[in-house]
């Protein structure tokens, strides 16, 4: 059987080292963090997963959090009225088919190393740099490189056809509280829309302690969303946090009067540029080697896709090199590894990237008739799972209209 290295131990290289060791291959994964350190480190997302997403780590049995993690049953939407202060302009909620979820990756990757060792899988420690990749990649027959937003991706390429943003497109922060008072109705991700100041959602999580409330904010860079230079505390942080709700969407701030951090570590600020990098890289000696996920697809959070498209492009990958059998992993083969993923994967980035940019006409007549009509809220709401359906109706102005003509006909 062939033995395949995987930098990075995240989402997408544990999901994929699994897979392999299930199917007999020799692993190595090689993270820079232990369990421990990841455990007791800072939050690095805020990972909500959709169903289809999730399915693959059922096939795998690895979805540990079933039975303990609050399901997200739905989508919800508000954008403020721009005249009548604390007021919403569009406020709608719409079930998710099947329920989402998202477990702190502080609690799934140290649970998911153990696994991975006992099934057979070798774990090592330690920051690989170029010279180790060379050793990894003369040792095995196929050198994975899954290090999410570490330095090492630099060795790919930047992809500028596949990457029209050269900077960071959004100032973000997350921040992991408990005693929120929680959505009516049902849980969802709450996502608020504030045109030009930029975008906040909500939703129920599992970390460490157990239950809690991922907040997660996407300010417009330079504007009043952009405000985490001078925090330097987790209490300043908290504070901060609930100054945008209240100032910006008071109707969340009202449900945050009682919050509380969940730990000194539940939070995180910082930005990065959504970035497409070429899949195949090339080391010093001419060996190739392969990018997975964030390292060479790397989206802003704002629709939520990063983990989906890490978990995607796992099972992507996963399934092309078992049916690779004993055929070399060369060069054309990674590239098509990556190309068979990219007609999906293209599409969510391409949607992700939409809606970084002020909303044009037809995006808010969609928004807005959600309000009126469920169909449009139930087929917004179920794109999260499915971004390409969005290139049926929502990304296109004239598919949009005849959409909307068509539902309220009907
Ligand atoms: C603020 C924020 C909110 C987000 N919210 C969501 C969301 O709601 N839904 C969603 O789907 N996605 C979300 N994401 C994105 C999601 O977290 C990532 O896309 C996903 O984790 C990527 O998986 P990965 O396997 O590529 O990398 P990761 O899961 O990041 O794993 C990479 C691992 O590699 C390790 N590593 C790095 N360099 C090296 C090295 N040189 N040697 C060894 N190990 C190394 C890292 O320490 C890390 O453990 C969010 C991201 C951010 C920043």
């Amino acid at each position: 059987m062939a033995r395949i290295t995987i930098v990075g131990g995240g989402q997408s290289g544990l999901q994929l080292g699994i897979g392999l060791v299930r199917n007999g291959y020799d692993v190595t994964v090689v993270s820079d963090r232990t369990p421990e350190q990841i455990h007791d480190g800072r939050v690095t997302s805020s990972q909500c997963m959709f169903a289809s997403a999730l399915d693959n780590e059922r096939a795998l049995g690895i979805d540990f959090w079933d039975d303990t993690c609050p399901p997200v049953e739905g989508i919800g939407l508000a954008v403020p009225h721009p005249e009548l202060p604390g007021e919403k302009a569009i406020d709608w909620g719409a079930r998710l088919d099947r329920p989402a979820q998202s477990v702190d990756q502080r609690v799934k990757f140290p649970r998911w190393m153990e696994h991975f060792e006992s099934l057979g899988g070798k774990l090592v420690f330690h920051s690989a740099g170029v010279d180790d990749m060379e050793r990894y990649a003369a040792d095995s027959d196929l050198l994975v490189v899954a290090a999410g937003k570490g330095d090492i991706t630099r060795l790919f390429e930047r992809d500028p056809q596949r990457s029209p943003f050269d900077r960071p497109m959004r100032a973000l922060a997350l921040t992991y509280v408990t005693g929120m008072t929680p959505r009516p109705e049902f849980s969802a991700v709450c996502f608020n829309i504030v045109p030009g100041v930029g975008e906040y959602f909500v939703f129920p999580a599992l970390t460490t302690s157990g239950p809690c409330e991922i907040m997660v904010f996407e300010g417009v860079p330079g504007g009043p969303m952009d405000c985490w230079g001078d925090v330097t505390t987790p209490e300043q942080h908290l504070a901060k946090s609930k100054w945008i709700l209240d100032t910006f969407m008071p109707w969340e701030g009202a449900r945050c009067r009682e919050v509380e951090l969940t730990d000194a570590n539940g939070i995180l600020a910082g930005r990065f540029a959504p970035t497409v990098r070429k899949p195949v890289g090339v080391l010093p000696s001419g060996r190739p080697v392969l990018g997975m996920a964030d390292a060479v697809l790397l989206n802003d959070p704002i629709t939520g896709q990063g983990s989906n498209n890490a978990s995607k492009g796992a099972a992507v990958y996963l399934r092309r090199i078992l049916e690779r059998g004993d055929g070399p992993f060369d060069a054309p083969w990674m590239q098509e590894t990556f190309e068979q993923l990219w007609a999906y994967a293209g599409k969510v980035v391409g949607w992700t990237n939409a809606l970084l940019l002020p909303p044009p006409p037809h995006v808010l007549n969609v928004l807005g008739a959600a309000g009126q009509f469920p169909a449009v809220a139930h087929r917004f709401a179920n794109g999260f799972d499915n971004p390409p359906d969005f290139y049926d109706w929502f990304m296109d102005p004239a598919k949009a209209d005849a959409y909307l003509a068509e539902v309220a006909a009907a």
